[in-house]
């Protein structure tokens, strides 16, 4: 069997206790997933600092010297040992809170060690703190230690002495197995045309690189490795799918669209939206499924486009729906289609959870019958129970809060899946739409409709409130309408409602003249719904409220949008609720309203929402700041892979090289059976052991 195989058990230095722990806590089985926990770090060990040198705790270092006394401090269990530390030239305290016997009874003065750690600033003076200690002659000489690589693991497993140290130790002779050669991954053709690292010596470069030259070719090796082959697995899935369905031909542009477009449209159509509506109708006849994202600002006419592509499968015969994520959405979208619709023979229901039972009867079967054209819905459009004629086209509004099993359960409506149109108004940046969405087409309404006002964006401090009142009366005074929204954090709901409350009181009180809604997420939805009506209806002109307006409302005559605590909100979020405001004739404003001392990156985060409206900056903007692992929406998108090495934040151009390669050998080799590419195959078998086949699951 191939040695990269075997169970870690047997490694030299792991057994069973170890392997366990390796299991548990990382995820490790084998040799090679032990070869692939790349180190997060690397230290730089190649020669040796002098004490003055030191000048920041960033660093690992390692010095030579002697110790000069030990001395222990303070009683009993608060006891700490602390040795002076000299390197002939000056003096450094090292600490030890733990192990001190140990310590005492293996360390002399007088004799020479070699000291490695990172320095820490405590009352004003460098130290070490547990530093590693070694005699000079347990070390290789220093030009051969170079760069000595840092590994993740466990509290657990530090308690269990398998700390990073441990690993590189077990590490070492695996490597030198490694050194004989191990099979390849990647056919030769891409390891020559990219110039990248053979696997053997990318794994001996990563785990003991000789210098950093030869690291920054592992690492990328990796990374481009890593990249490819998450594309090459997304992207024949994809051709799997459309070698095992067809799609439905919508070849007609028939009465439902001409009427609605050349009579009932009461607008031009963007660029933008005629550039979309043509790719998705390119689709429409490819005679191939449709998997089409379909990104835009809020307001960019999404819905409109989505409801242009209804027309066209209705004119086909075939019936249409729109799923959204609540029923406040639901109800949106039924209220803008059933006035568009007003004048034409479509036949529209809208169908959620508070559906009555006996129009649920009638919707079922009308459904059944075929005599429904558009069904606009929750996830009750979901359930078993809901049968349709002939569902040609669904479209999916917020991507990021349906799963992929439920994208895949609207399928299973048909023998033949429908067309799949997913709407998100989040922008989400090419890299992560490319790994998370990898599988849909993408198109983008980068315009809006024309006469819209960019909205402006303040950031206030809070010492400056009285200056916010004062434009809050000049605004409202006008006819305008606002909102103010605070945050709303799970843990610590109470403080948040607390907050919420008291912001409540204190416009009250500084704007006594006007008229305050109140809507957070402990409220019953009936008061929720009245306080909200009474906004929407201009009889109240603040609407005081967490987060919950973040989807849903839409009040053209609210002009200006507070967000308090502005900094504990991210970008894409702020985005989100500025969106909320705009929607009318009149110039809008957006009022970020922050404490005065603020975190580097809050401070970015205000001046970039400051700057630009442009919700794909923005995104992008989140993505660096952030990082790819904490974005909103990817965590629940449940991609079943994890990125070790390469970064969607820096990685970009690398990521478009991979998914470019991909696209090529699919295309000359799409069942991947050249010999050339066996290769692949065999290493994509190994990888999809644990992976969903989207395309099975119907
Ligand atoms: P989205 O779904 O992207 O948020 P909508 O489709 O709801 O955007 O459109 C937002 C508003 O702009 C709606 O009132 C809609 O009628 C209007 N609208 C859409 N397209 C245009 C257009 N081309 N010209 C003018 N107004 C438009
Ligand atoms: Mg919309």
């Amino acid at each position: 069997m191939d040695f990269l195989q075997q169970d870690i058990k047997y490694l030299p230095g792991v057994g069973a206790k170890r392997a366990e722990l390796f299991k548990t806590e990382l995820g490790i089985f084998t040799a090679e997933d032990l070869l692939r926990h790349y180190p997060y770090r690397y230290v730089d060990r190649s020669r040796f600092y002098k004490i003055r040198e030191i000048e920041d705790e960033n660093a690992y270092i390692q010095l030579r010297g002697k110790f000069v006394r030990f001395e222990k401090v303070g009683e009993q269990r608060k006891q700490r040992l602390t040795a002076i530390f000299t390197d002939g030239e000056r003096t450094i305290e090292l600490v030890w809170f733990q192990g001190i016997k140990f310590v005492l009874d293996k360390y002399r003065v007088n004799t020479e060690y070699v000291i490695f750690g990172r320095p820490s600033l405590f009352n004003g003076r460098f130290n070490f703190v547990h530093p590693d200690v070694d005699l000079p002659s347990e070390l290789p000489p220093p030009e051969q230690m170079g760069l000595q690589p840092f590994y993740n693991t466990s509290e657990k497993m530090k308690n269990n002495f398998l700390n990073s140290k441990a690993i590189q130790k077990i590490l070492f002779p695996l490597i030198n197995q490694v050194q004989r050669g191990v099979a390849e991954t990647l056919p030769v053709h891409i390891l020559e045309r990219f110039k990248l690292m053979n696997l053997t010596e990318s794994f001996i470069n990563i785990h003991f690189p000789k210098n950093n030259d030869l690291l920054a070719r592992a690492r990328q090796r990796f990374k481009f490795e890593e990249l490819f082959f998450i594309q090459l697995n997304i992207l024949r899935q994809k051709k799997w799918r459309e070698t095992h369905y067809e799609g439905f031909i919508f070849s007609k542009i028939g009465d439902f669209f001409n009427t609605f477009f050349h009579q009932y449209l009461p607008f031009e159509l963007t660029g933008a939206q005629k550039r979309v509506i043509k790719e998705i109708r390119a689709d429409f006849v490819s005679g191939r499924q449709m998997n089409r994202l379909l990104q835009g600002d809020v307001g960019s006419g999404k819905t409109l486009v989505a409801l242009m592509s209804m027309l066209i499968a209705n004119d086909n015969g075939f019936q249409a729906c729109i799923m959204a994520p609540t029923e406040i959405l639901a109800n949106q979208h039924y209220t803008t289609i059933v006035e568009f619709l007003k004048d034409m023979n479509v036949e529209v229901a809208l169908l959620t959870g508070s559906t009555k039972q006996k129009d649920r009867k009638i919707i079922h079967e009308k459904l059944e019958n075929g005599s429904l054209n558009i069904i606009i819905g929750t996830h009750a459009l979901i359930e078993d129970k809901v049968i349709f004629r002939n569902l040609g086209l669904v479209v999916i509004d917020e991507q990021h809060r349906f799963g992929v099993e439920q994208r895949s359960k609207l399928w299973s409506k048909n023998e033949q899946p429908p067309h799949i149109l997913v709407m998100t108004a989040t922008p989400i940046p090419r890299t992560l739409a490319m790994t998370y969405y990898g599988d849909l087409s993408i198109s983008v309404i980068d315009e809006l409709p024309p006469g819209r006002k960019p909205i402006q964006t303040y950031h206030y401090y809070e010492t400056k409130r009285s200056a916010l009142l004062g434009f809050l009366t000049k605004q409202i005074n006008a006819g305008r309408q606002v909102y103010v929204v605070y945050p709303l954090i799970q843990e610590s709901e109470k403080i948040d409602l607390r907050y919420l409350e008291e912001g409540y009181d204190y416009f009250r009180e500084m704007l006594p003249k006007f008229h305050i809604s109140m809507v957070h997420g402990k409220m019953k939805a009936a008061e929720k719904e009245a306080e909200m009506q009474k906004f929407v209806s201009g009889e109240t002109q603040l609407m005081v409220a967490t987060t919950v307006i973040e989807v849903g409302v839409n009040v053209p005559n609210a002009s200006v949008m507070v967000i308090e605590n502005a900094e504990r909100f991210g970008l894409s979020q702020l985005h989100q609720l500025r969106g909320r405001v705009g929607r009318g004739a009149e110039q809008s404003f957006c009022i970020l309203l922050t404490g005065v001392k603020l975190t580097k990156t809050s401070r970015q985060r205000m001046e970039i929402m400051t700057r630009t409206n442009d919700g794909f900056e923005i995104a992008e903007a989140d993505l660096k700041l952030r990082g790819p692992g904490d974005l909103e929406g990817t965590q629940q998108s449940g991609m079943p892979f994890e990125l070790k090495i390469s970064n969607l934040a820096q990685d970009g151009q690398m990521l478009e090289i991979a998914r470019n390669t991909v696209l090529d050998i699919l295309e000359k080799d799409p069942a991947l059976s050249l010999p050339e590419n066996k290769i692949l195959s065999i290493q994509l078998k190994k990888m999809t052991t644990n992976v969903v086949n989207w395309g099975a699951i119907s």
